[in-house]
């Protein structure tokens, strides 16, 4: 075995806001417990229902700011209004560990980490359409009218960068999505195996 195969893998997730990828990461988590998640920091307000330090670590702007001056994380992107960013010393220790990381962010963000991790697994979640797309945001009952034209906005623009990823899961039942995703990782410790 060579050292590449001895570190875990680095599992980027993305593809636009309401494409599903939060519902796939936590059902991956079930699936498959092995993979550890990478928890952001972000600067919006928490959602009913969501914990500090289990979806996203609550930061003021001004927190946020300390921790990029203090280069603490990995990448981090300007999205909707707020901040959001991937620390970086969990996902260095996760990895050195041998252990695979899965980070769940948005289109920008996955593109600073290729260029940091070029070595990454880049993976697109697509939806089954962009109406599909708009009835997902707004179904989710979270948004106002302008969050969702916003986001809308943005996701046609975050589909042109698909050709910058490895792979394309669309995300027609989660399930599928889940296992199409585990595949993958599956494939790529094969063919590290081989190096
Ligand atoms: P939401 O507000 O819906 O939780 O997230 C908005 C977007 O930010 C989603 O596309 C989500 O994947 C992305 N996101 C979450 N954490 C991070 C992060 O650490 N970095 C980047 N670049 N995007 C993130």
């Amino acid at each position: 075995m060579t050292s590449n195969a001895d570190k875990g893998l680095l599992i980027v997730l993305s593809g636009p806001s309401g494409v599903g990828k939060g519902t796939v990461c936590s059902m991956l988590r079930k699936l498959a417990p092995e993979l550890v998640y990478s928890v952001s920091a972000t600067t919006r307000y928490p959602r009913a229902g969501e914990t500090e330090g289990i979806n996203y670590f609550f930061k003021s702007k001004e927190q946020f700011r300390s921790m990029i001056e203090r280069d603490e994380l990995l990448e981090y992107a300007e999205y909707v209004g707020n901040y959001y960013g991937t620390p970086r010393s969990f996902v260095n220790e996760t990895i050195q560990a041998g252990k695979d990381i899965i980070l769940e962010i948005e289109v920008q963000g996955a593109m600073k980490v290729k260029e940091r991790f070029p070595e990454g697994v880049f993976v697109f979640l697509m939806p089954p359409s962009l109406g599909e797309l708009k009835n997902r945001i707004v179904n989710r009952g979270t948004e106002t009218d302008d969050s969702i034209r916003n986001r809308l906005s943005v996701a046609a623009d975050e589909i042109r960068l698909l050709e910058h990823y490895d792979y394309a899961v669309v995300n027609d039942r989660v399930e599928m999505a889940c296992e199409r995703i585990k595949s993958i990782i599956t494939a790529e410790h094969c063919k590290r195996e081989r190096i």
